[in-house]
């Protein structure tokens, strides 16, 4: 068949315009029948593989008999079932939940609860950070100025604190952590004071800012901050959830508990789900119709993949097997680029890992997705300078997999060397 791009926007990135028509596990085969690891899983998406055959069935069946439920006019058992089950994994207190279809739906509606439920108006995100791309998740989006690029200007009340980026800053995490709060008590002296600030939202470890995880230190300093100053601690772990880093959230590694959660991605295993976690006592702030959308939590297919997504990573522990292979690939990548002659960063948690090349050749990342590509690795870069080639395979790998795509990595790099 003759297949060309020509009616698609030119929004999209494309790092592999050739047509996908099949996915397995970890791999995705193209029209013409190659095959190639997938080390993106559609940017941390597709957690439980592609096409996981217990997420196939739920979807197969619940399409038989109820595809969608709107929730102002009836609710779908399915999601009933889901809020309950979901709630069992998620920390104490957050067991309250509105759903919706993508991650920025769900960081607009964390903003509209933080802002209903305090009566302020002001919010603190952090330099580095990605939101969505929605008007008001771009105004806390700073992860790289092409988002907000031609958008400008976009809502108020939105300040940006600076990030710990240790690596970046050449200190410590101890001198970072401690520069960093000193910086956001100023600003909530000299910027945005605390009787107007609603809530902060951080990305535990920044995804598309660069795989760049803040110190524990001072996600704990940040909720004392936001504790003693009646401010709410939003936490989006749209990318870092459901086990992606080895912890089913990450902030539970981090010994932080928000007061607002962001999900989506990895939720639903390519379902469009995303979805907002808090207590009861917040979310009844929410009066009914003060918030809503046609298909959030009515699309019972969408509720059945997350429900089987969930109960695969359970039962096939998948929160343990991405932090048991998340050290393999860690090791590995170890291996790869210590050697390099540029100075390189391997960094994230379980299997959200990052690789940060510090070269001034231009083109050198490019190059190795290129190299990677042409022989059967599909990986995505990040980082405001693009420097940083991100390795986010599906929950599900092998460590035969994860060698079969370090040799392929091994490869390119000296072909690009
Ligand atoms: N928050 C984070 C941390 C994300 O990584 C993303 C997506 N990359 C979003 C929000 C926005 O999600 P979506 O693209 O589904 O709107």
């Amino acid at each position: 068949m003759n297949r060309s791009n020509s009616h698609l926007s030119n929004a999209w990135a494309r790092i592999h315009p050739v047509p996908i028509v099949r996915g397995k596990g970890s791999f995705v085969f193209d029209d013409q029948g190659n095959r190639y690891l997938d080390f993106t899983s559609g940017i941390a998406v597709t957690s439980t593989g592609h096409c996981h055959p217990k997420v196939v069935e739920a979807i197969q069946r619940q399409a038989e008999s109820l595809i969608f439920g709107q929730m102002n006019c009836v609710i779908p058992a399915v999601t009933m079932d889901y809020a309950r089950e979901l709630a069992e994994v998620c920390p104490e207190g957050i067991d309250s939940f509105f759903f919706s279809n993508s991650g920025s739906e769900a960081v607009e509606g964390a903003v509209k609860l933080a802002k209903v439920a305090t009566g302020k108006t002001n919010l603190i995100a952090f330099s580095g950070g990605f939101h969505g791309r929605t008007s008001m998740a771009m105004a806390l989006t700073t992860s790289k100025g092409v988002v907000r690029s031609g958008y400008q200007p976009l809502p108020s009340g939105v300040f940006i604190a600076p990030f710990p980026t240790a690596f970046h800053l050449g200190w410590t995490e101890e001198e970072a952590t401690r520069f960093c709060l000193d910086r956001l008590q100023e600003m909530l002296k000299s910027q945005t004071r605390p009787q107007e600030t609603a809530a902060c939202i951080l990305e535990p470890i920044l995804g598309e800012g660069g795989y760049l995880p803040a110190p524990a230190a001072f996600l704990q300093g940040l909720r004392q901050i936001c504790d003693q100053n009646g401010i709410l601690l939003i936490l989006d772990e749209i990318q870092t959830g459901f086990g992606r880093t080895g912890s089913m959230w990450v902030h539970q590694a981090m010994n932080v508990e928000p007061d607002i959660l962001t999900i989506a991605k990895g939720m639903g295993s390519g379902l469009p789900i995303s979805g907002i976690g808090c207590s009861g006592e917040m979310m009844s702030k929410w009066q009914p119709g003060t918030h809503g959308g046609t298909y959030g939590g009515g699309s019972a297919i969408a509720m059945a993949a997350a429900r089987a997504t969930l109960q695969v990573i359970q039962e096939e522990g998948l929160v343990e097997n991405a932090s048991e292979q998340g050290r393999h690939l860690r090791q590995t990548l170890e291996e790869i680029v210590d050697p390099l002659d540029m100075k390189t960063d391997v960094r994230g948690a379980g299997l959200m890992l990052g690789v940060e090349f510090c070269t001034d050749q231009p083109g050198w990342v490019p190059s190795l997705q290129e190299e990677c590509l042409r022989r059967g690795l599909i990986l995505l870069n990040c980082g405001l300078d693009g420097n940083v080639v991100r390795f986010v395979p599906p929950l599900t790998v092998s460590a035969d997999e994860i060698d079969q795509a370090m040799a392929i990595l091994r490869e390119a790099v000296q072909a690009i060397a």
